[in-house]
């Protein structure tokens, strides 16, 4: 899978334009979808030396990215669509917040397998949005094969 993963906030806590501390799992785990062979795919607001310090920073923990800010190296954002094709985004800035590191890895390596994942709210009529109830090992539930 094609997963574009953002940097301030995600891979390291929020202190742009400096580089935050490492959120923890965050380097592993994209290290190990990686060695899984999904494609990863820096998205991020950093542009110029602020991009490469974020660059350098990940490769200096040994992660490396097919591309940055692109669907791929040489293309010319000037003529791509405004939005990456990736399969999945990874963003501290999605409905609910950053998810767990380790569940992530869960998620996606089950979205792999074939699992569709639940919505887990429920919108009712008049617009009230209720957590669903979830029976107990619903996580487990998903990744079993
Ligand atoms: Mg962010």
């Amino acid at each position: 899978m094609v997963i574009a993963v953002d940097f301030d906030g995600t891979i390291v806590e929020h202190r742009y334009p400096r580089i935050g501390k490492p959120i923890p799992f965050a380097i592993e785990t994209l290290q190990k979808l990686h060695a899984d062979r999904h494609l990863l795919i820096l998205w991020t607001v950093r542009e110029g030396e602020l991009l490469q310090e974020a660059i350098d920073y990940c490769a200096s923990k040994g992660l490396h990215f097919y591309a940055h800010n692109a669907n791929f190296p040489e293309e010319n954002r000037l003529d791509a669509p405004r939005k990456l094709t990736a399969d999945i985004f990874i963003d501290d800035r999605n409905l609910g917040g950053l998810v767990d590191w380790e569940v992530m890895y869960q998620v996606i390596t089950a979205l792999r397998k074939g699992s569709t994942i639940a919505p887990m709210y429920n919108v009712e009529e008049g617009g009230n949005v209720q957590r669903r109830k979830q029976k107990k090992g619903f996580l487990a539930s998903l990744f079993k094969s």
